[in-house]
């Protein structure tokens, strides 16, 4: 089956409503509607309004949460849930994003549970999985993103996992300007893809793997040629509406 490739904005900790605003005047000049490709946003939640407002004649384009806690509702002050997200105009949520799992600890399990409020609330997860640079020089990378998989995917059915989407980020490749050769992102992709297809059978061979990790206009074109890889989950790339729009035109 063929996958389209997808271009996937993480805006982390920054653009408020007022600076979104802004970039979309501009990358909505720059990016015509396309049916060869995906193309996503995941701003700060608060700036999710202003974003689904700008994108309102555009439903090619997703909308994206950075995060969201496991449980449907409750006291849980600061968190989000899968079903407010939807609310807000969400379609698809970031799950274990290299930075929630090291800088505020989310665990293996805490993925697991966080996929499976995702596809409960009717939302598209984009697991996100990595090894770190210790663990490639042990020779751990593959059993890391075959763990951080297996984890992220335990309450979800086989079904399900086949609507979802996989990001490859290797830790030590994320806002670092550092990449990974092309060679060992189709070695990691291929490992995705396998276990992709021990976890939801030959529907796994229908889930976007997308690679993240300093991707950047001089580099797209040769990540996206990479066999396996599907397209790009892109940080500080994607922050400067040109910029982006040149990358997501690659
Ligand atoms: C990311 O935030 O997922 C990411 C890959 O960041 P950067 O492109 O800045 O490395």
């Amino acid at each position: 089956m063929l996958r389209k490739p997808v271009f996937a904005a993480n805006w982390k900790m920054n653009h408020g409503p007022t600076d979104a605003k802004a970039f979309l005047r501009t990358f909505l000049v720059h990016y015509a509607r396309r049916t060869d490709r995906s193309v996503v946003f995941f701003p700060p939640a608060l700036t999710m309004h202003a974003v689904t407002e700008a994108l309102r004649d555009r439903p090619d384009i997703i909308v994206g949460v950075q995060n969201i806690h496991w449980e449907a509702k409750g006291a849980f002050t600061g968190e989000l849930s899968a079903s407010i997200a939807r609310d807000a105009g969400a379609r698809m949520v970031l799950v274990g994003h290299s930075e929630r799992r090291h800088i505020f600890g989310e665990t293996d399990e805490q993925t697991g549970l966080k996929c499976a409020a995702v596809v409960t609330a009717g939302l598209t997860p984009m697991l996100c999985v990595g090894e770190k640079l210790e663990q490639r020089e042990r020779g751990e990378a593959e059993s890391v993103v075959e763990r951080q998989l297996r984890a992220g995917f335990a309450g979800v059915q086989p079904a399900q996992i086949a609507n979802a989407l996989v990001a490859y980020e290797p830790v030590w490749a994320i806002g670092t300007g550092r990449t990974a050769l092309p060679k060992d992102a189709s070695a990691m992709h291929a490992t995705v893809r396998r276990v992709l297809k021990e976890l939801a059978g030959d529907r796994g061979a229908q889930v976007p793997v997308l690679y993240g990790g300093s991707v950047s206009r001089g580099n797209v074109a040769e990540l996206v040629a990479t066999p396996g890889v599907d397209g790009v989950l892109v940080g500080g790339a994607s922050l400067e509406a040109d910029g982006w729009a040149t990358i997501v035109r690659a």
